[in-house]
């Protein structure tokens, strides 16, 4: 094979290396704030819950004050009936006393569901804390695979810069001009493989002039649609003699 064509073949393996290590690293930031996201949003649901549990709490002192209040009457009623001196006083008395005591069983009532409710609140309460609970650990964990996977990259990086200066200094410096434009022109990848008579990244098919030449692997050629740069790869010997599937026909 060509030696440039070589060192092409190579510069693309290291630069496509490079931006996908690149392509990781930049959606981070990104992958950071789902990650806060995440656990934001089991925060807010044991905060939720704990002001429900407050709410019931707040809520059954009210009442039991309620009570305290509707009882202090009673007695106090009763201590008139005692004292009462004609039908009607007792009979006012009587109402009363039956009011508060209405009162009283109603709220009673209310704090009965209230205490239900502080169960179901409770065991919620904990089920989000469990929750919250579980979801650090997982997030933490996530964060300290990606920070392994950033000290990587930025290692292959590093290697990737030094692997790439020599294989540059040994390049010819037209054919790595013409590698630099294409490879800006057609988002990092300037070289293709050419299979069966087509450039395997555009899909278009290569005049069959080019695509024997391309064959020979010993000079640059390029695709004459997307100007990649072409090469080929040999079939191995030991499938070289099983029949090969013909080519497809573009309709173009
Ligand atoms: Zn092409």
């Amino acid at each position: 094979m060509n030696a440039d064509l070589e060192r092409l073949i190579a510069l693309q393996k290291l630069d496509s290396t490079a931006d996908a290590a690149r392509r990781k690293m930049a959606a981070e930031p990104e992958h950071e704030l789902a990650l806060d996201a995440r656990l934001e949003a089991k925060r807010q649901q044991v905060a939720a819950a704990r002001e429900q549990v407050a709410a019931n709490k707040n809520a059954r002192a009210a009442l039991d004050k309620d009570v305290a209040l509707h009882q202090g009457r009673l007695s106090k009623f009763r201590e008139q009936g005692m004292a009462v001196k004609t039908n009607q006083e007792y009979h006012a008395i009587q109402h009363e006393i039956a009011f508060a005591q209405t009162e009283i069983k109603k709220i009673e009532d209310t704090t009965l569901e209230k205490m239900m409710e502080a169960d179901d609140q409770a065991a919620a309460l904990k089920t989000a804390e469990a929750q919250l609970a579980a979801e650090t650990k997982a997030v933490e964990a996530e964060r300290r695979t990606g920070s392994a996977a950033h000290i990587e990259m930025q290692a292959t990086l590093e290697r990737i810069a030094g692997e790439r200066a020599v294989v540059v200094a040994g390049l010819n410096k037209d054919v790595l001009a013409t590698f630099e434009r294409v490879s800006v022109k057609r988002n990092g990848v300037a070289v293709s493989e050419a299979r069966a008579g087509v450039c395997t990244i555009c899909h278009v098919r290569l005049r069959p002039q080019v695509f024997n030449n391309v064959l020979r692997n010993d000079s640059i050629l390029q695709c004459d649609h997307c100007n990649r740069i072409l090469y080929y790869v040999p079939v191995p010997a030991s499938a070289a003699t099983a029949p090969i599937d013909p080519p497809p026909h573009p309709a173009s």
